[in-house]
């Protein structure tokens, strides 16, 4: 079976139960950059697909864990994937017609209608969209993660040098010792 297509006419009667484990090479290449290479993928995908006239009720439900990118160390974050979805698919030629002028404004509702045409369902899309949706838009592998470890004394010694010549161009360089010497008088007097 190639992947979550179906025919809407094996939907008939009962409807359908559909079970599909995506090999980890498919789930590491539909992750691209936002997987992290080597690291380990598992999903399950568990569907029921429903027909109800030209109506296709899907309720899903995707678990398993990916392996995400740290945003700072470039090492590997695991993510829990739990997702549950409902969706409800429509004939393509139910699409309203689009005009020039006016564009198609998306009811909140839309968000989980689809649309199908010659009478086969394809939800790869929204599977792997699902599964992109559990991984957060910059990913930690610790809230302390200290970003990319590099070799930090030439930085050190440059920040010194800028240091010691802040210090020496500093208008106020002499006038600091002034008012040391300043201090120390007037706690004499006290
Ligand atoms: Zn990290």
């Amino acid at each position: 079976m190639a992947g979550i297509r179906f025919s809407i006419d094996e939907l008939a009667g009962r409807g359908l139960d559909i079970m599909y484990d995506p090999a980890e090479t498919l789930v590491s290449e539909r992750l691209g950059s936002q997987g992290h290479e080597g690291a380990g993928h598992e999903i399950h995908v568990r569907l029921r697909a429903e027909r109800s006239g030209e109506m296709i009720s899907v309720n899903g439900e995707i678990s398993g864990h990916v392996t995400a990118v740290c945003s700072r160390c470039l090492g590997p974050v695991p993510i829990d994937v739990t997702s549950r979805f409902h969706l409800v698919l429509l004939p393509q030629h139910e699409l309203p017609e689009e005009s020039e002028d006016d564009e198609i404004e998306l009811e909140p509702d839309d968000l989980d209608t689809a649309f199908y045409s010659g009478g086969v369902v394809n939800l790869e899309q929204h599977i792997w969209d699902q599964i992109l949706l559990e991984i957060p838009m910059q990913p930690l592998c610790s809230p302390s993660c200290p970003g990319l470890q590099y070799d930090r004394s030439g930085l050190e010694e440059f920040e010194e040098i800028k240091r010691e010549e802040a210090r020496k161009n500093s208008p106020f360089a002499g006038l600091k010792d002034v008012w040391r010497s300043d201090q120390a008088g007037n706690s004499k007097n006290e």
